[in-house]
């Protein structure tokens, strides 16, 4: 089980915390890499506070 990662909301600035959907892809970032498409999966994460839709996107590891 990956430990939760933390991201402040772009709207509200509060803190949230998104869990890997799986083992493969393990590593959160707010930046679309376009190069590696293939090995991102994207998840939309709403904020409790303001409703403000976050999207994160997970990479695999070493996959830049
Ligand atoms: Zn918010």
């Amino acid at each position: 089980m990956q430990s939760p990662k933390r991201f402040g909301c772009l709207n509200c600035g509060k803190e949230f915390e998104v869990r890997s959907p799986d083992d493969i892809y393990t590593e959160a970032n707010r930046k679309y890499k376009k190069a590696s498409y293939d090995d991102m999966l994207p998840m939309t994460k709403e904020c409790l506070w303001c409703k403000e839709k976050n999207e994160i996107y997970w990479y695999k590891p070493n996959s830049n």
